[in-house]
């Protein structure tokens, strides 16, 4: 008997994420979940729908980077759970702190296979791309699934959580009451983790007698939100640091400390280096040779005790919470001070002048058409004058010349392919930064990059989100086709009018062909702070193919 006042569980889902602090939910309507985002968005929930489920992902994933709390994603079944699925698993593997949320079919008739509508069994799918993967049945559950969900994903290294709602859990009901009780706040969802004291020694003893000592900064430093401890370390020992891209801005990186311009040398000369919520991963060549030499030493600091070790012999490892350990290495410098190393600091400058100058002179340059060099010193001269622009970068040969050119001043501004390399994230990651914190964004787009997300430009009109995307067009992945043959594997249609796809939705299209232009259009994009997209005609001999990285690509073993 139904007496006293019922819920249910769309209702229990939205007041569950409301108490842990989720106001915004990207995702795209559809069954089972229209009415749980229709909901949501009347209980006043930030509700942004997409075009596809991929590009919501990536919005989370990277609100949850920006703000260190999950961002949610939420789904249908089968092919819209698994469309999103690639940024849970791209989330997890940057360590940013995301939830997709995915309705579900009948368990029934999915466990034994019966053939449901998207059938799918979710939970265990999402399993190996996920940091934690959790399937709620009932709706006296939601409010502990939440909860889990939560923790899982911003505590310890913080990952990609998936949490099923099976459809009948959704539209179940129960007394309000007993659903109101079942709700959980999470307490101290990312609890601080000291680093031991021993730790904290060992690791400013090796900086102490170390001759060409180098910081190396990562966007698991980034994402701690520890800039001034961070600033205030390097600034006391006069210790130079590299950024890696995403960590770009955490020191501006027009500072004098900044060895970004002399990387290869840096790392190839230092002694003992301290990595700061960096991998030993592909993009630092895993510490080997020839980039690095055999006798590094290292520090290590990290919430993850197993990236110790991982691809050479950590020295000192420090495992802890980069807020906690950060300010227990400035703490220890009261008794061990770290003094600058005169002839270090000048052999990395000298290195540095040298490559300044010859960047200065490829952007100085003004060839027809365009190239990545010519083109994007334009737009670093306009965003000179522009703090506070959020900068999304994707591609082979946009991501690589951005990365070099673009520099940033401010923490948590740059938001790239990340540790995977993914193409795709461009639309969502802008979407994501425009929404999580407000602020104007500029995604700098390969025309290979930007087609994985380009439908997005609606959601952006749609929404009126300040975004400007650049698109810079040389008609191919890496590079265009020349010629009358058939479209080879990398080619595009050449001279193809990008500008024209966002006034379809009423946003602003340019096009561009020189510097001079390009600066204009985007000073008045960025003025105006409406949706625009620059088409950026740039040459389509311009570019290498794979970019910086084409070491990677597999070169037969035949003669
Ligand atoms: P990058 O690509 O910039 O080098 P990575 O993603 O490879 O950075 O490394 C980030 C590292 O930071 C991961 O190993 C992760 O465990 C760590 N990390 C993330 N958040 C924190 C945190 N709050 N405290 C300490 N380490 C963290
Ligand atoms: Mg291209």
């Amino acid at each position: 008997m139904m007496s006293g006042a019922m819920t249910d569980g769309f209702h229990l889902v939205i007041e569950a994420l409301r108490l842990n602090g989720i106001e915004t939910i990207y995702g795209v309507a559809g069954i089972p979940i229209t009415d749980l985002a229709r909901l949501a968005q009347q209980e006043g929930l930030h509700y942004f729908g997409f075009r596809h489920e991929q590009s919501a992902g990536h919005a989370a994933a990277i609100a949850g980077y920006l703000t260190q709390k999950p961002g949610v994603c939420l789904t249908v079944s089968g092919p819209g759970f698994l469309n999103g699925l690639v940024a849970l698993a791209n989330a997890t593997t940057n360590c940013f702190p995301m939830i997709l949320l995915s309705g579900s079919s009948d368990r029934a008739i999915v466990d034994l296979e019966q053939g449901d509508y998207e059938e799918l069994d979710q939970m265990t799918a999402a399993k190996p791309f996920a940091k934690a993967s959790f399937r709620v049945n009932r709706p006296e559950d939601i409010g502990i699934g939440v909860a889990r969900a939560v923790r899982a994903a911003v505590s310890g290294r913080p990952g990609g959580v998936y949490l099923d709602l099976t459809a009948a859990a959704l539209s179940a009901v129960l007394d309000a009451d007993a659903g109101q009780k079942s709700l959980v706040k999470v307490v101290d969802p990312a609890p601080a983790q000291m680093p031991s004291a021993l730790a904290v020694q060992r690791a400013i003893q090796l900086l102490s007698v170390a001759q060409r000592p180098l910081i190396i900064l990562g966007k698991g430093a980034a994402y701690a939100q520890a800039d001034s401890a961070i600033r205030s370390f390097i600034e006391r020992t006069h210790i130079p640091f590299l950024p890696m891209s995403m960590a770009k801005g955490l020191l501006p990186d027009a500072h004098p400390l900044s060895v970004a311009a002399a990387r290869s040398y840096a790392i190839g000369h230092a002694d003992v280096v301290m990595l700061v919520g960096a991998r030993l991963n592909w993009l630092l060549s895993h510490g080997k040779g020839p980039l690095w030499s055999e006798d590094t030493q290292y520090i290590q600091l990290d919430i993850a005790a197993t990236e110790m070790d991982s691809n050479r012999p950590i020295q000192a490892p420090v495992v802890g919470d980069i807020h906690s350990s950060m300010e227990a290495l400035v703490a220890a410098l009261e008794d061990y001070p770290i003094g600058a190393r005169r002839e270090w600091l000048e052999a990395l400058h000298q290195q540095k002048q040298k490559n300044i100058a010859r960047m200065a002179a490829r952007l100085a340059a003004d060839p027809r058409p365009m190239n990545f060099s010519s083109a994007l010193g334009a737009v670093r001269a306009v965003l000179q004058e522009h703090s506070g622009v959020y900068v999304v970068n994707e591609g082979a040969n946009a991501l690589d010349f951005a990365r070099n050119i673009i520099d940033m001043q401010d923490p948590r501004m740059r938001l790239d392919s990340g540790t995977w390399g993914i193409m795709g994230i461009g639309m969502g990651y802008a979407v994501g930064a425009a929404t999580a914190r407000g602020g104007i964004v500029l995604a700098i787009e390969g025309d290979s990059a930007f087609g994985f997300s380009g439908m997005e430009l609606e959601t952006i009109c749609r929404y009126r989100l300040p975004v400007v995307v650049l698109v810079m067009n040389n008609g191919g992945i890496y590079r265009g086709d020349v010629g009358n043959g058939p479209p080879s594997p990398t080619g595009f249609v050449a001279g193809a009018r990008y500008d024209r796809l966002i006034e379809a939705f009423g946003g602003q299209g340019y096009h561009v062909e020189d510097p001079q232009a390009l600066m204009q259009a985007l000073q008045e994009a960025l003025a105006a702070r409406r949706p625009a997209l620059i088409n950026c005609v740039i040459d389509p001999l311009a570019g290498t193919e794979s970019g910086h990285i084409q070491n990677l690509n597999p070169k037969s073993g035949l003669a």
